[in-house]
């Protein structure tokens, strides 16, 4: 088993230093949590069907020219990135109101909205990810007026791609959050899409009957979450073969 050693650990990835200077290797946990971390799980599967899903949105995206961190994936839990100069931000885009959009302005879950709406969170798991405006991402320097131009535009290049996938499974895309990274050529920053794209980040429904394919099964127990993101797999044709759970490799610290 490789021996490897950690660079950070959120709550649902692990991060590894990679075998190459600039690459990381990004490992998905099964914990779930809810609410800022007040509901918790382990939710077998879980890391292994984000681990392919994340994989097939951005290989799909960067086939259609959208630069991604994502290199390859290494096995049922694991993928080599780019390793990026995370933009402390979630980048929220929305077709639908649901979520804290409905909760902030009264509106019915699945409300249409007049075009895609973009929000930006700051990424301070100790504040609860505040919503912020443009104005403050600029006057702080999380971002620079070029990078929130950038942002926009790759957000809604990620939003036509994962939208018009899911919809030809029979899944609407409702809302998604994606993280930005910097990466460096030389003197030239790239921005590009980092962190993961699974039904962790995005809200999902069945075209049909409305049924959430999304954490929001989870958060608002709704019933199995590994079914849910199963059935997202297997509409998209991206089932793994076995769901078994890998040890995690050994560190050294
Ligand atoms: P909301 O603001 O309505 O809670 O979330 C909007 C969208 O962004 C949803 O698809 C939700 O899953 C995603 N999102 C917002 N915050 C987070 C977060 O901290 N982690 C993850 N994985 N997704 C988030």
């Amino acid at each position: 088993m490789a021996r490897r050693k950690l660079v950070y650990e959120g709550k649902a990835k692990i991060l590894y230093e990679g075998p190459e200077p600039g690459t990381l290797v990004q490992y998905f946990k099964d914990d779930a949590t809810a609410g800022n971390g007040e509901k918790k799980a382990v939710i077998d599967g879980k890391g292994v069907l984000n681990n392919r899903l994340s994989e097939f949105f951005m290989t799909g995206l960067a086939a259609i020219g959208v630069p991604t961190h994502f290199i390859k994936r290494l096995n049922m839990r694991e993928q080599l990135i780019r390793a990026v100069e995370i933009i402390p931000l979630e980048v929220i885009v929305r077709n639908y109101a649901a979520g804290s959009m409905a909760t902030r302005l009264g509106m019915e879950e699945g409300t249409q909205l007049p075009r895609p709406i973009i929000e930006f969170s700051y990424k301070d798991d100790s504040l609860g990810d505040p919503l912020v405006p443009e104005e403050y991402i600029i006057a702080f320097g999380w971002a620079t007026q070029q990078d929130m131009d950038d942002i926009v535009a790759l957000a809604l290049r990620v939003n036509d791609f994962m939208s018009g996938v899911m919809h030809g499974v029979g899944i609407k895309l409702v809302d998604f959050k994606i993280e930005v990274g910097r990466v460096w050529d030389g003197d030239y920053q790239r921005l590009v899409v980092a962190d993961e794209i699974s039904p962790d980040s995005c809200r999902l429904w069945d075209l049909e009957t409305g049924n959430k394919l999304d954490k929001d099964v989870f958060r608002r127990d709704l019933g199995n979450l590994t079914d849910a993101y199963t059935e997202v797999a297997r509409r998209l044709g991206v089932m793994p073969t076995n769901t078994a759970t890998m040890p995690k490799p050994t560190l050294i610290n």
